[in-house]
């Protein structure tokens, strides 16, 4: 039994999901309009539904984000990547949401994924660096005239004839040689984000990229090697117990709250399972506002005055290293269940994620470099917008390297003190 839910386990978070995010990259989410459950039951049901117009809350571009968020901190806080009770909880409860609301809304479409399932942004994200699309060639669409054709219901409802990206496409293929117009194409994975990246673009798109994959997702990641979360707890649970205020360490939370498996030894009290959420929360917001404000003026520099639309721009220049940041943290899942079941050592394993991170660093600046182009008047305004830009992928590199090497040095190795003492309480 405990061997097949490892299996479980490792296939599941080890290698579908991680291996999930790169299929986006390289095919498009593909993965979602062919091969995703929720999205397959949420548009049968829609068969059978209400099929009610949609409303104006649920079309709000805010969920992604805000539901990407919850999502990322409720699974910590419950361990969903170590127990099934949770993974079955997150995914069984999306699903039967997925169905309520193919029930309800929209016409033989797919609302859920367009709108509310808590990866669609990040899908949407990593989707714009596919090498591929499906284009309508707006000359044959024309000459098509008005001759019979086979009426194509895209899932996510694209306006067909005038779709630009890949971003919102689920790959279904359903449109494919409609009006002998659309088709599949090849295109530079850095096409749409340069060349459509100023208009096809929202203030939430930006705050998942700075808050979302680069915030709370890289400290979600690193929170188990935390120095800076021992060391609050440390403070914070000395001074609970100078004060006598005991309750706060009793294990009774349901694991549907916080982790409580005893029978793992693996139980967090009250007042862990907050630390955890504040800790998450704050390294987050605080990883994001530096990066948010570093932005704003590249922004200001780069386009001679502050224009949200710029700054939305140059938030697309992080994906791929955000989208790296995501994997990495998840490969490291796959690569400690294999080193704890099956004994394998990966020597080599630091050094493989370093590589992506300086790759996926190297393609993150080309980008930046190359939307500052675009605005741009003068070389110095270039090179200093780019300089901020620097110290923007940097913030999440050292992030990356408190956690693959210096906290995992002990803690009186002289030269790493230095990196980590100004953060010393
Ligand atoms: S119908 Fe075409 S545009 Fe719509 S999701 Fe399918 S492949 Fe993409």
């Amino acid at each position: 039994m405990l061997f097949s839910l490892l299996i479980v386990q490792f296939m599941f978070w080890g290698i579908w999901w991680p291996f999930v995010l790169l299929s986006i990259i390289l095919f498009g989410r593909l993965w979602c309009g062919v091969l995703c459950p929720e999205g397959s039951l949420s548009e049968f049901a829609n068969r059978f539904g209400k099929q009610k117009a949609i409303p104006k809350w649920l079309m709000w571009r805010g969920w992604p984000f805000v539901s990407f968020l919850l999502t990322t901190i409720y699974g910590q806080m419950t361990s969903v990547y170590q127990y099934p009770k949770p993974i079955f909880l997150v995914l069984g409860g999306s699903t039967v949401a997925a169905i309520i609301v193919g029930l309800i809304y929209g016409k033989n479409s797919r609302i859920w994924c367009k709108y509310l399932c808590p990866v669609t942004g990040v899908f949407a994200l990593l989707a714009r660096l596919a090498p591929f699309k499906f284009k309508p060639d707006l000359a044959k669409w024309k000459g098509y005239g008005t001759k019979k054709t086979i009426q194509v219901h895209c899932p996510t409802v694209l306006p067909l004839r005038n779709m630009t990206g890949a971003a919102d496409c689920l790959m279904c293929g359903r449109c494919n040689n409609h009006r002998n117009a659309i088709n599949l194409t090849w295109r530079s994975p850095n096409e749409e984000i340069l060349r459509d990246g100023h208009t096809n673009q929202s203030i939430y798109t930006s705050l998942l990229i700075i808050y979302g994959l680069c915030g709370i997702a890289l400290a979600a990641f690193q929170w188990t090697n935390s120095f800076w979360l021992n060391h609050m707890r440390d403070v914070v649970e000395s001074w609970l117990l100078v004060h006598n205020i005991m309750w706060v360490f009793n294990t009774n939370a349901p694991w549907w709250i916080f982790t409580n498996y005893p029978e793992e030894h693996d139980v967090f009290t009250w007042i862990f399972g907050i630390e955890l959420i504040i800790y998450i929360a704050g390294i987050g917001f605080i990883i994001g506002s530096t990066i948010l404000l570093l932005i704003s003026i590249t922004a200001k520099i780069a386009n001679s005055g502050y224009k949200l639309s710029v700054f939305n721009h140059l938030s697309q220049s992080l994906i791929p290293l955000g989208g790296c940041s995501v994997f990495i943290g998840l490969f490291a899942l796959t690569v400690t269940l294999l080193q704890k079941y099956a004994n394998l050592g990966f020597v080599w394993i630091n050094d493989f994620k370093a590589l992506m991170l300086a790759l996926s660093t190297i393609w993150s600046i080309w980008l930046a470099y190359k939307i500052i182009r675009q605005y741009s008047t003068s070389t110095w305004r270039t090179i200093s917008s780019l300089c901020f830009m620097f110290i923007v992928f940097g913030i999440i590199n050292y992030s990356w390297l408190l956690v693959l090497h210096i906290w995992i040095l002990k803690s009186d190795s002289v030269p790493w003190n230095i990196l980590w003492f100004p953060f010393k309480f």
